[in-house]
């Protein structure tokens, strides 16, 4: 168990991305009728106590609701990042997203970074305009551990607790504690400005954002089985050309016979094809005769971005 005594000396830089924590309502109580990415990351920093008096930078990255993330935005995110983490007088990255993409770009900056200095996202479920705006805090709490000395890895702060960036995923739609690690648990808790620790950060080796830089990143789709399901959206993929396909099975990663048959077609094709599972905890665990591959632990989404990463390796190593 740790507390936050052990603040590392230097500044926080805060990348800005957009989302609700940037959103604002016509009316203070409604917290579903708002725009996201309206208010830039100077004038949230400016509204809270005692953030102004630190050693803080800001910078626009972006400004979108995080539904909408693309490759462009993550490129210029992963850049910007390294370029701070690099600096000898930065102590660690803070960046505000939009909850709905959060476990996507979490896991691409851990794989692609996997920094030696704190990386934290934070985020908010409520606008900034609301009577009880989650954000403030969030983003108080994501400071305080962006500083935290010896520390290193991407982490999520949302609602006092702390996710490890490899097992976070968005749990609730709409209550403010909104996201979990499944199985692996959260990695710690923030309650009255104190972290208590429980498990280490995540680490693990950085592919390096050289291998993001290509004119065209792989296509890898998403298709679900269900009852009723059939082939024919992966025979549409097919037809439009594809990279790769996660299915998102059903239980420990089965498979709808129709669709299965026609994953087996884009494997002969060349297709890389992953089998993940639908249900929200738990992954896949492997089967010794498994016809098609697995993602183990990963949900369809962490997937996607671990099977982008591995087709742009496989590039970078033939060309
Ligand atoms: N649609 C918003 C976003 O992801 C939701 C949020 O931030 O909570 O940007």
């Amino acid at each position: 168990m740790q507390s936050f005594p052990s603040s590392a000396p230097g500044r926080v830089v805060i990348l800005a991305t957009g989302g609700t924590i940037a959103g604002t309502a016509a009316q203070p109580l409604d917290v579903l009728g708002y725009v996201a990415a309206q208010v830039g990351i100077e004038e949230l920093v400016a509204a809270l106590p005692g953030l102004d008096e630190q050693p803080l930078e800001t910078e626009q990255v972006a400004q979108l609701d995080s539904k909408d993330m693309d490759i462009e935005v993550w490129r210029a995110l992963v850049l910007r990042a390294r370029h701070h983490l690099a600096r000898p007088d930065v102590a660690g990255i803070v960046v505000t997203h939009g909850t709905d993409t959060l476990e996507e770009t979490a896991y691409l900056l851990q794989r692609v970074l996997a920094p030696s200095k704190p990386l934290v996202l934070t985020a908010a479920m409520r606008p900034s305009t609301s009577l009880q705006a989650d954000g403030p805090q969030n983003l108080i709490d994501a400071v305080n551990v962006a500083r935290v000395a010896g520390a290193s890895g991407v982490v999520v702060v949302m609602a006092g607790w702390l996710h490890g960036a490899l097992d976070v995923r968005k749990t609730h739609t709409h209550r403010l504690d909104a996201f979990g690690c499944g199985d692996a648990g959260p990695l710690g808790r923030i309650d009255a400005g104190r972290l208590r620790r429980v498990r280490d950060w995540p680490h693990g080796v950085a592919l390096g954002a050289d291998v993001l830089d290509v004119d065209r990143w792989p296509r890898v789709e998403i298709v679900l089985s269900h009852a009723g399901a059939s082939g024919a959206i992966v025979d549409a993929l097919l037809a439009q050309g594809v990279d790769g396909i996660v299915a998102a099975g059903t239980g420990n990663g089965t498979l709808h016979h129709a669709l299965e048959a026609a994953l087996l077609r884009a494997k002969a094709e060349g297709v890389a094809v992953w089998r993940s599972s639908r249900v929200a905890d738990g992954g896949v665990l492997s089967a010794a005769d498994a016809v098609l591959p697995d993602s183990g632990p990963l949900t369809p989404v962490q997937a996607r971005v671990e099977l982008i990463l591995q087709l742009l390796q496989c590039r970078s190593v033939r060309a």
